[in-house]
């Protein structure tokens, strides 16, 4: 199971608090991250995490890539809806790509307990399904 973190900078004191609070159950999978985001929580919590580009400079391209290819399986992206900023269209593409592929997406904290907690439940079991479909039909 992969699972993307991403955070606005207004929103990355938050994320770096979900993440350390939630730290036991996200280490158990693939996690990914924009650049800056993925350092912070890097410095933060020790966690593994593979780093993308930061978010302006292509980053959350890069996540819609691996969206794309169903690579990623769920997505925690704490948006700053109070701030204009320079990659919205990246931005934008990022969700839809999530709302494309139905990939679990939490844009709020709120939204981020609930994923956490039913990854925790198991009930993004489904997923492996998915995965295990792509992988039949690329052989
Ligand atoms: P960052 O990118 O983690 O490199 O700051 C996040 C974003 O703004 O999309």
């Amino acid at each position: 199971m992969k699972i993307a973190l991403i955070a606005h900078d207004k929103k990355k004191p938050a994320l770096i608090q979900f993440v350390t609070a939630y730290q036991k159950v996200l280490g158990q999978y693939e996690l990914f991250a924009t650049g800056t985001t993925g350092l912070r929580l890097i410095e933060a919590t020790g966690l593994s995490i593979h780093r993308f580009q930061s978010g302006p400079l292509g980053g959350d391209q890069e996540i819609g890539a691996m969206i794309a290819k169903n690579k990623m399986d769920m997505v925690i992206f704490f948006r700053d809806p109070l701030t204009s900023q320079p990659h919205e269209p990246d931005v934008t593409a990022l969700i839809r790509l999530c709302d494309v592929y139905d990939v679990p997406l939490a844009t709020n904290m709120g939204t981020a307990e609930i994923l956490i907690h039913g990854l925790e439940r198991g009930d993004l079991k489904w997923r492996t399904i998915v995965n295990s479909d792509e992988g039949a039909q690329n052989e």
